[in-house]
């Protein structure tokens, strides 16, 4: 069967479709500036070059109508009909505490995740509109939900408490979610399956590390801990997210430089992180390491704080899981910054950790970097949530 694997963003849309038998990319590509001046689709058909499509697309509803064009197109089309699509997998920010596994959609579930758009206002609206878009266009085809809250459901309270008053749960439901549970799960998985054991008997700390960041910590293929919150915002430095600090920064900020709590959430959110710490140079790790190569502090000082901030949530992990096995780091950071695992291994060599040096500078593959007389085994797994999306699908039906 083929699967279409939507993420929708409020104007954006990114696809896939994924041959389930094979697990193959036909196609995947991205609609950009949807309801904007600008709409573009870029298709990448498996195989052949990409193509762009500039048109004006008014709302999300065009924008799956030309994915579906692209993907039956004689010339850059994968498909012959639609009818070859046999279920749609979107992925969906947050599934609060309703959701701990991927369910098939219906009015019910459609009504549930607007009702958690008050947890995360950015995002659910716009997952909702791809799933009203793709019901209205391909009327009929099963769809699925995989929530990146779900993986995390099994957190202990511990963990996902606040040291907040208790009626701030029970009235606003303000409490620790965690986001990337879909690449979480699926990078601890794998990471069993590649050390031949079973992930029900391993200790394991994922290092989702992209453009957005998050740990988890795997205990038994359970989630126990997470370092993002009730929001994407908290835990690790992230390319512009400032991740965790003493929230009184907040309204100290707010008064010194006049703005809004909304516009300090937004500073927050859209400033900081490594690109704000390094003055500004990027939010790309390979801008800065090519700043600091060249001597610029700030750059460096933004690099060495990310790699302290990582380091110091790995250890916490100890603690939530009682000791770690293994150690795995995926996404375009964790896959691709040798440089980023170096540093962040060293900071924990009191623990036991070694890694090889040349296998660390291998990119992108599924490999083992620790030597082997290194006391926790360390990883890289490049992570693939639009393929566990695919399957979570199919699972469903
Ligand atoms: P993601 O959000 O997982 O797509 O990760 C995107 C980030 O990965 C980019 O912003 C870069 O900081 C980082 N990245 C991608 N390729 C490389 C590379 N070759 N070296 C270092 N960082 C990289």
């Amino acid at each position: 069967m083929k699967v279409l694997v939507i993420n929708c963003g409020s104007s954006s849309l990114k696809y896939q479709l994924i041959d389930s038998e094979s697990e193959n990319v036909l196609a995947k590509g991205i609609v950009e500036r949807i309801g904007m001046d600008g709409s573009i689709l870029t298709h990448k058909p498996a195989g052949k070059d990409k193509v762009e499509i500039k048109t004006p697309m008014e709302d999300h509803n065009i924008a799956v109508k030309l994915v579906i064009d692209a993907l039956v197109n004689k010339d850059h089309g994968v498909i012959n009909d639609l009818s070859e699509i046999g279920a749609v997998g979107h992925r969906v920010v947050h599934g609060g505490e309703k959701f701990n596994k991927a369910v098939l959609i219906t009015d019910e579930v459609k009504k549930d995740i607007e009702a958690l758009s008050a947890l995360a206002p950015l995002h659910n609206p716009a997952n909702l509109i791809g799933i009203n878009a793709c019901e209205k266009n391909m009327p009929g085809v099963p769809q699925a939900a995989i929530f990146d809250t779900a993986f995390h459901q099994t957190m202990p309270a511990p963990a996902y408490m606040y040291g907040l008053p208790y009626e701030y749960y029970e009235k606003y439901k303000v409490r620790r979610y965690g986001f990337h549970g879909t690449s979480h799960d699926y990078v601890s998985a794998r990471t069993a399956e590649i050390l031949g054991k079973k992930r029900e008997d391993l200790k394991i700390v994922v290092c989702h590390l992209g453009n957005g960041a998050s740990i988890s910590a795997v205990k038994n293929g359970k989630c126990v801990d997470t370092s993002m919150g009730l929001t994407p915002l908290e835990g690790l430095i992230m390319g512009t997210r400032s991740g965790d600090l003493d929230p009184a920064i907040l309204s100290y900020i707010g008064e010194k430089e006049n703005l809004s709590a909304a516009e300090v959430n937004n500073v927050l959110n859209k400033k900081s992180g490594v690109f704000g710490l390094s003055g500004g140079v990027s939010s790309d790790f390979r801008d800065l390491n090519a700043a600091a190569n060249e001597g610029n502090d700030k750059a460096r000082l933004a690099l060495d704080t990310y790699y302290y901030r990582v380091a110091k949530y790995i250890a916490g992990y100890a603690v939530a899981l009682q000791g770690i096995d293994v150690i795995s780091f995926t996404a375009g950071v964790g896959e691709n910054d040798f440089g980023v695992r170096e540093n962040v291994c060293k900071l924990l060599a009191f623990m036991g950790v070694k890694i090889d040096d040349e296998k660390n500078k291998i990119r992108g593959e599924e490999i083992t970097i620790s030597t082997p007389d290194s006391a926790i085994t360390v990883m890289v797994v490049p992570t693939n949530e639009e393929l566990a999306i695919a399957r979570q699908t199919i699972a469903l039906l």
